[in-house]
């Protein structure tokens, strides 16, 4: 009875406080009241983005080592997976997130790791803003930056970036929290549009930690949020703890549905898979280039999908798909 009232309140329109998102996100999968969690996520996402949803894509820009070390990620020096510095050559840059666009992704986003240089990122989206139509959207995600480097993003033509405070921040990472809020700040000052994620669970993530990244995510008035499953990466610490599963994360994703309520259009999650959107994920990644959840140096025909791959995901969850430039950016 209790999770009825907190999903009617959700689909009223009203937000759910930390005490009613524990209550959602502790309720046992499988039971009558995850399926009414579940249909809600699914009914509200559709509402929020009006029955739209949206295929994004990210090229890699490079490998390294990152210092950052954050231990989820194949990138981290840490993990020595990758020992060499590699850069992504501008031409094939430029083919891929050609290609991308070509293919109907409704937002393109640049992804480079905390060792590449800001400028010669500034100059990579110059370029690439270039050659793309003028009203494809381009997104940035990369290190934390000032409110200096945050204009630069601006005047270089990126719309606005994905960012996030991870699960664990400051314990799995080596950055600060509030290092990665202030980004936050930074970018809403320079009217750079913010895509969060709760991101990444992992199977060790108690429903307290979940509710605490949700509200944050709810707060920073994003484009987007939802929820996306740690990678298992053999060889890292993390490792030992295993992978979420697909039901779960569905669950996850449609109580993260239920926290944002109707004004934050999309509901994202990674990687794409059909009982997320039938749950409610309206926002799925193609990945081309070096990608921080797999140990190969390019992702595409391994871990990465095409846009191809997510808008049929997407159908066989009887979703339609935008086409043009994402709304959800310009929300
Ligand atoms: S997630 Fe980003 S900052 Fe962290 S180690 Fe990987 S590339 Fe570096």
């Amino acid at each position: 009875m209790m999770t009825e009232r907190i999903v009617q309140k959700a689909i009223n329109g009203d937000l759910a406080n930390r005490d009613e998102l524990l209550e959602l996100f502790g309720t046992p999968l499988f039971s009558r009241e995850s399926a009414l969690i579940l249909s809600a996520g699914r009914m509200m996402s559709q509402e929020a983005c009006q029955y739209s949803a949206e295929v994004h894509a990210q090229v890699g820009l490079n490998i390294s080592p990152c210092p950052r070390n954050c231990k989820f990620c194949s990138f981290a020096a840490r993990n020595n997976l990758f020992k060499e510095q590699w850069n992504l050559p501008v031409e094939e840059v430029l083919i891929k997130i050609k290609g991308f666009e070509t293919d109907g992704a409704n937002a393109l986003y640049l992804m480079a790791t905390a060792q590449y240089p800001f400028e010669k990122f500034l100059e990579m989206g110059r370029e690439v803003k270039k050659t793309l139509n003028p009203e494809t959207i381009l997104i940035a995600n990369i290190d934390d930056f000032s409110k200096k480097q945050a204009l630069q993003l601006k005047d270089a033509g990126f719309f606005g970036i994905y960012h996030a405070l991870r699960l664990g921040e400051g314990k799995d990472t080596t950055i600060a929290p509030r290092k990665r809020l202030e980004t936050f700040r930074n970018a809403k000052a320079a009217g750079l549009v913010l895509g969060t994620c709760l991101e990444p669970v992992g199977p060790e993530h108690t429903v307290e930690e979940l509710v605490e990244h949700t509200m944050v995510t709810r707060e920073a008035e994003p484009a987007y949020s939802g929820a996306a499953r740690r990678i298992s990466i053999p060889g890292t610490e993390l490792y030992r703890y295993g992978l979420v599963s697909e039901a779960r994360m569905a669950h996850i994703l449609a109580v993260v549905r239920l926290a944002l309520g109707y004004s934050i259009p999309g509901n994202c999650t990674h990687e794409p898979n059909s009982i997320g959107a039938a749950g409610g994920a309206n926002l799925f990644w193609a990945e081309a280039g070096p990608n921080p959840r797999d140990t190969d140096k390019e992702t595409e025909g391994k871990r990465g999908m095409t846009v191809k791959d997510c808008r049929k995901i997407f159908l066989e969850a009887e979703w339609q798909v935008l086409e043009g430039p994402s709304k959800f950016f310009r929300k």
